[in-house]
């Protein structure tokens, strides 16, 4: 049988990978370690039992917009909702980009703003940044001036370098941008600053943000953006009919009723990250400053493949970024619970010492 070849532009792209291994210590794919709240699973199992199975949910899912809108203070119509800030990023390059335009990223930073970006059909223009991984004015101003691209990409706290892009410079990317400028901030609770201050109804900014991280729900696939309502308007268009299953909407209104405990994770995270930073900071390891959920960090006398390596054989994985672009010899930890950390910062120590692999 032939094969059918597929869309010639897609041919040379490859697919976003991130492995999933048995171990006992779960740190590469900056989850939070939490279960939600018990009473989050009690009131979700009671609300299941009465959904009405034979019926199409809410299609603008309106009670979960209006949940979300109230805990960021804007409009239920500056929230559009899809399935991960995944889907959120697909319908906003689908409405936006697409063959004939640019889409601007700045590397190293989340793969996938590019990746979907090319797969709609678009140019991806990659500006580059410092080598401290901060945001080169310059080199923004002349990626953008070169390339006039319809969507520009911020993400603060970055993945995988852990940066929160100040205030002043997303100001200055957003007047300058000629079309969107879409800020994720799919850790941006775990930040000091948030870009959602910043919408309005003239300004062409967008923050996404998800329920996977800070929220306890990446098992349930659920995000959302900040918006100004035309453009929101134009996403509802593009995006499928009752994308948003009835389960899924349920849980995400709930979940926003558990602020106080959301925000009380977030802390405890917070606390452990900087702990963590500190005792990594005191090994022999350069350690990049986070704001969100995970550390990147290049250990200095041993390859950052074999740390991963010696780490996986004490059970605990975290993800090897040293094959990725710019970021040679690098690894991003997640932060777990209290005992994870310290399961990993022992297993480090020893995978930075150990001559042959244990
Ligand atoms: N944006 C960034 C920067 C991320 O790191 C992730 C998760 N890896 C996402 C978006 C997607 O998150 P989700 O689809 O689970 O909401």
């Amino acid at each position: 049988m032939t094969r059918v070849p597929v869309r010639d532009d897609l041919s040379a792209l490859e697919g976003y990978h991130s492995p999933q291994v048995e171990v006992d210590v779960r740190l590469n794919t900056n989850e939070s370690p939490f279960a939600p709240p018990a009473a989050w699973r009690d009131a979700f199992a009671a609300e299941l039992s009465r959904v009405e199975w034979n019926r199409y949910p809410d299609r603008s899912a309106s009670a979960l917009r209006a949940g979300i809108a109230a805990v960021h203070g804007v409009l239920p119509d500056q929230v559009f909702a899809a399935n991960g800030s995944n889907e959120v990023l697909q319908t906003l390059l689908l409405t936006y980009a697409g063959p004939g335009r640019t889409v601007a990223t700045f590397e190293p930073t989340y793969q996938l703003h590019g990746h979907i970006a090319r797969l709609t059909g678009a140019a991806v223009a990659e500006g580059e940044r410092a080598a401290d991984f901060s945001l080169d004015m310059a080199q923004v101003r002349k990626v953008l001036a070169a390339t006039s691209p319809v969507i520009t990409f911020l993400c603060s706290p970055n993945n995988p370098t852990g940066l929160v892009e100040p205030e002043a410079n997303v100001r200055e990317v957003l007047a300058m941008a000629p079309g969107l400028l879409v800020v994720d901030e799919a850790y941006g609770q775990f930040a000091d600053w948030s870009a959602v201050g910043l919408i309005d109804e003239d300004s062409p900014l967008v923050v996404t943000r998800t329920f996977s991280k800070t929220w306890s729900m990446a098992g349930s696939r659920l995000g959302y953006l900040i918006g100004p309502s035309w453009l929101v308007a134009e996403l509802d268009k593009v995006v499928l009919p009752y994308h948003l299953d009835a389960a899924k909407q349920i849980a995400g209104r709930l979940a926003l009723t558990f602020v106080d405990e959301m925000e009380a994770r977030v802390q405890f995270i917070v606390s452990e990250r900087d702990r963590l930073s500190a005792a990594m900071a005191t090994m022999d390891v350069d350690v990049f400053p986070s704001g969100a959920n995970f550390i990147l960090f290049r250990p200095r006398c041993v390859a950052g493949k074999v740390v991963w390596q010696r780490l996986l054989d004490h059970s605990v994985l975290i993800r090897d970024c040293s094959g990725w672009p710019r970021l040679s010899d690098c690894l991003r930890v997640t932060i777990g619970t209290a005992g994870e950390n310290d399961l990993f910062l022992t297993a480090l120590a020893a995978a930075l010492t150990s001559k042959v692999a244990s």
